[in-house]
């Protein structure tokens, strides 16, 4: 299959049969996809932590785990701000994906997020690589909270031993799950369509010889010959997309 620049709509139909034809496709899902729901990616991330006047950092030194214990206020400031969104709700494209696993269509989601927006969709085997919002431990004893603990404290503590609480992902440094890797890798590999959405991950990490149709706000990239490129923000994509199935 050709890479093509065609508009959004032109494709619509093509990506309605490839998706129709699979029985085990898989969905690889980054911050491009949530954008709609509210919650910034990398670049808007950036765009915060440049306008704050009292942090100078970037999104590595906020999510630094030494900074934020020394300095929990400004953590859960800026933390709040960037991506911590108990209130957003998953948007056309998380629900498209939720209900395509319904029909038998798609088997499971492996993101980079941490919004859980894809089970608040409905979507039940889903591979978090980085956990999400609802991870949190006390650092001191370890005690689990879940994001609403995280959502009702302006700087969240321990109702056991009073220390601080921090989301496990600022915890773990940023380290991968490696049984989400695992569970991912897994999915990808059996995978007979991909749908690679809203992430500037590129097309050649992903299994050879298998269909793959890339969702992205951004210019196109060359990659493989079974690649659809459409270049479009995923919800209104999508949203288009559910009435071609
Ligand atoms: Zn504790």
């Amino acid at each position: 299959m050709p890479i093509n620049n065609q508009p959004a709509d032109s494709q619509l139909a093509t990506v309605g049969q490839l998706i129709q034809h699979a029985t085990h496709a898989v969905a690889f899902t980054g911050a491009g996809i949530s954008t709609d729901s509210g919650i910034p990616d990398l670049a808007g991330i950036a765009a915060i932590l440049n306008a704050d006047k009292t942090f100078h950092g970037d999104v590595f030194h906020l999510l630094d785990p030494s900074f934020a214990t020394r300095d929990p206020a400004t953590f859960y400031r800026l933390y709040r701000q960037t991506f911590f969104h108990p209130d957003a709700r998953p948007n056309a494209a998380h629900h498209f994906l939720a209900q395509l696993a319904t029909t038998g269509h798609l088997a499971g989601v492996v993101t980079m997020n941490i919004d859980y927006l894809h089970q608040l969709a409905g979507s039940q085997n889903v591979a978090e690589y980085w956990g999400d919002l609802r991870q949190n431990h006390c650092i001191h004893c370890q005690q689990a909270y879940d994001w609403d603990t995280i959502a009702q404290q302006p700087i969240p503590h321990c109702h056991t031993c009073g220390q601080l609480v921090l989301p496990d992902f600022v915890q773990r440094n940023l380290a991968t799950y490696p049984a989400a890797i695992q569970k991912g890798h897994q999915l990808l590999a059996q995978a007979d369509l991909v749908l690679i959405i809203g992430t500037q991950r590129n097309v050649t990490s992903f299994p050879k010889n298998v269909p793959k149709i890339v969702v992205n706000s951004d210019q196109p990239r060359i990659g493989d010959k079974q690649t659809i490129y459409i270049q479009t923000k995923a919800a209104s994509f999508f949203e288009k997309l559910a009435l071609y199935l």
